[in-house]
C-alpha cells in the first residue's frame, strides 16, 4: 500500500512540475512582443508605428512634422 501512495506522490510531483512549467511558458508568452518603430521624415525621431502620423505614405513623430513645411 505504501509503495502505491509513494507513486501517487511521485505521479502528483510530476504533475504539478509539468503545469508550473506550462504556466510560466504561457506567462512569458503574453509579454507585449517588442513594438516596430517607424522614423519621422522630418526631424528624424523613431516613434511606434501605432503612434506615427502618416502622411502621404510618409511618418512623421507628430501632426505638426506631418504639415507640409
Ligand atoms: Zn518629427
Amino acid at each position: 500500500m505504501l509503495k502505491y501512495l509513494l507513486l501517487l506522490a511521485v505521479v502528483a510531483v510530476a504533475f504539478a512540475y509539468v503545469v508550473a512549467r506550462a504556466r510560466s511558458a504561457r506567462r512569458r508568452r503574453d509579454e507585449p512582443p517588442v513594438q516596430a518603430t517607424v522614423r519621422c521624415d522630418r526631424c528624424g525621431v523613431y516613434v511606434p508605428q501605432a503612434a506615427a502620423v502618416r502622411v502621404n505614405g510618409r511618418a512623421y513623430c507628430c501632426v505638426e512634422h506631418g504639415r507640409s513645411r
